[in-house]
């Protein structure tokens, strides 16, 4: 079975489906889902979003905006628009969508995978940018890859470096160890407004990397529908 690769859907709806459509063509195959962290926050369909990743088989780890949205977490450490979105998000969610929030792990290890929002020296906060950043992650890393999300970028490091993921790249399996992030699904921040994905197919033994477009004006209509906030909104079409 291949599994999809998501960080940070954002309460995406259109994103998200168009990222399950394109992966399931490529794939050929039922996915199972392994959810990266913030599945809500930003954008206006949380509840949906976590509907349809309920869908699949999934493994899924808390990020912050799921913890704020769950008022685990207070928002002093946000922006006035990442809280002013929370507060929303807070606002809409069901008793048992909050439960399925709260009760995410922060770290789950799965076979030769580690899964994490930031990185395993903060799970929920530290953002993996700088290659400096990643080294203290590595350190820590007990398996022989891990994939997190939070910095919205396509990235991989590895011990010793690090780099942007094109689309369409592929790292392969072979035992050297790395740290990849997919890139921001439902908010993408690398300046190209398509959903980022990665696939992870064990039997060819490969990690690739994907974007796919989506109803960016969808979003952002039911996003003013919800009166969040505009930069926001504007930022989607930029994909910063
Ligand atoms: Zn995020």
């Amino acid at each position: 079975m291949s599994i999809l690769i998501v960080a940070d859907v954002h309460a995406n709806l259109a994103a998200f489906e168009a990222v399950i459509a394109d992966a399931t063509a490529r794939a050929g195959a039922p996915l199972a889902i392994w959810s990266l962290g913030d599945v809500v926050g930003y954008g206006p369909q949380p509840r949906e979003c976590i509907a349809l990743l309920r869908r699949y088989p999934h493994l899924s780890v808390a990020g912050n905006h799921d913890l704020a949205a769950t008022e685990v977490l207070g928002t002093q450490n946000f922006n006035p628009y990442a809280a002013a979105a929370a507060e929303w998000t807070a606002s809409v969610l069901g008793d048992e969508e909050r439960r399925f929030l709260r009760d995410a792990p922060l770290v789950v290890e799965e076979g030769d995978f580690t899964i994490v929002h930031g990185s395993l020296t903060d799970p929920v906060w530290d953002y993996l940018l700088r290659v400096q950043d990643a080294g203290a992650h590595l350190a820590r890393q007990q398996t022989p890859y891990a994939l997190v999300g939070h910095s919205h970028l396509p990235l991989d490091f590895y011990d010793g470096g690090g780099r942007d993921v094109a689309q369409g790249e592929s790292l392969p399996l072979d035992g050297r160890r790395f740290v990849a992030n997919p890139g921001g699904l439902g908010q993408p921040r690398d300046g190209d407004p398509r959903a980022p994905y990665a696939l992870l197919d064990r039997d060819a033994g490969r990690l690739s990397f994907h974007r796919v477009a989506y109803d960016i004006a969808a979003t952002q209509a039911l996003m003013r529908e919800a009166g969040l906030p505009a930069p926001l909104i504007d930022r989607l079409s930029r994909g910063r």
